[in-house]
């Protein structure tokens, strides 16, 4: 689960990573009287939204007044920030952080995250740190420092040398470095997370270092565990049909094609999207309803997927193992009745009581096509939305 920076930086705080003094603001008013707190200018002024690359986007502004923080706060609340992040419809910015602006000197970067090939922390540094460490990620790669971690074992002094070596610190900043690195690698596992990113990390005028920017990715499978993170979420950053696929224990996840698909079981599902692709056309969606979900559930995947303008047809692909054909049948044709099925349905299923099931399709009166096997549903739904 993604978090907001404003909401990094308070986990940043109570681990005493470093961060610059500022606060949220959900209008001009409030950013307002929070950069009168700061006692000083410049202030910056940053649009909070799950996504990065807002300061090219025009969602980051230094204000070197009252008024300038006045109108930066104007220009960026309400507006709809596109990043190369956002896909071109961009995010509707809802609040934005005013943080006292800092004296930088360099921009780091630096990030800790699982390395699934080696089955240990990974921690990345780079001197050459600031908006365009996506260049430097692509162009010179041996500006980026990696230090493995064995989770096992946990952070040790060597590996903050290696790190701060490797970024060219100053004598001065090493110490500060140090403290800074084992605080966020400890906040890293307390909080299962998937990712931490410093992008810049700040070294000052004054050999400081402070998070000017915070991101934070909590494995949404350690949520249980994790109560204060939760109230993190942020509903607007969401999109809506998986927001209500969620209520439901569906696992939903919309996709840019147009064949609208509902399995049960997470492979089956991957390797339907897969043979999808293979017969020439594309998935809208993810959708896992689960092995043993009831007729109550596959009616609302299947309204959830007709709601998505995008789908073209429908693939229903279902081995009846906990969920019984007949159970996957009723709930088909119920929400068929309900709601008003524009698209064509492909039904393929097998395994316990698909007779049953079959003939409950059947005799429904619906326009279901069926399929002999999973290529046979796959050839029939791409050949529906070419
Ligand atoms: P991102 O573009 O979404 O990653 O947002 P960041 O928080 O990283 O901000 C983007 C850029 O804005 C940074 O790389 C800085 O160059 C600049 N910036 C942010 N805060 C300050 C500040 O306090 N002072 C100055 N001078 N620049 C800042
Ligand atoms: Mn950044």
């Amino acid at each position: 689960m993604k978090i907001h920076e404003y909401q990094a930086k308070e986990l940043f705080k109570k681990y005493g990573v470093p961060i610059p003094n500022g606060g949220v603001a959900f209008s001009t008013d409030e950013a307002s009287s929070v950069a009168e707190t700061l006692g000083g200018y410049p202030v910056v002024v940053k649009a909070q939204i799950h996504a990065g690359g807002r300061g090219k986007g025009g969602g980051v502004k230094l204000a070197g007044s009252a008024a300038e923080v006045k109108t930066n706060a104007d220009d960026i609340l309400g507006m709809t920030l596109v990043t190369h992040q956002t896909g071109p419809e961009g995010r509707l910015v809802k609040k934005v952080l005013v943080e006292q602006g800092l004296n930088i000197a360099s921009e780091l970067y630096l990030s800790i995250l699982p390395d699934r090939a080696t089955a240990k922390n990974i921690i990345m540094a780079s001197e050459a740190g600031g908006m365009d460490i996506e260049a430097v990620a692509a162009e010179t790669p041996e500006k980026i420092i990696k230090v493995l971690v064995d989770p096992l074992t946990g952070l040790q002094a060597y590996h903050c040398c290696e790190v701060a070596f490797g970024l060219n610190l100053p004598a001065e900043a090493m110490k500060p470095f140090f403290k800074l690195l084992t605080s966020l690698y400890r906040m890293f596992c307390d909080y299962d997370c998937s990712l931490v990113e410093i992008n810049p990390l700040v070294l000052t005028a004054e050999n400081d270092v402070i998070a000017l920017d915070a991101k934070v990715d909590v494995d949404s499978n350690a949520l249980f565990r994790h109560k204060d993170i939760l109230e993190y979420r942020d509903l607007d950053e969401e999109d809506p049909l998986e927001v209500e696929a969620s209520n439901y224990n569906l696992n939903y996840i919309n996709l840019d094609g147009n064949v609208g698909n509902m399995v049960n079981g997470a492979g089956l599902a991957m390797a339907t999207m897969d043979i999808i692709k293979m017969a020439g056309a594309d998935p809208a969606n993810f959708l896992d309803v689960g092995g043993g979900a009831s007729a109550e559930m596959v009616e609302n995947g299947f309204r959830i997927i007709l709601s998505d303008p995008n789908v073209k047809g429908i693939l229903i692909n279902i081995f009846g193992g906990i969920l019984r054909c007949d159970v996957l049948a009723t709930g088909v044709v119920e929400a068929a009745k309900k709601t008003n099925i524009a698209v064509p349905v492909v039904v393929r299923m097998e395994g316990t009581n698909v007779e049953e099931g079959r003939l409950i399709l059947a005799e429904s009166g619906l326009n279901l096509i069926t399929a002999v096997d999973l290529k046979d549903a796959a050839e029939k739904v791409a050949e529906i939305v070419a």
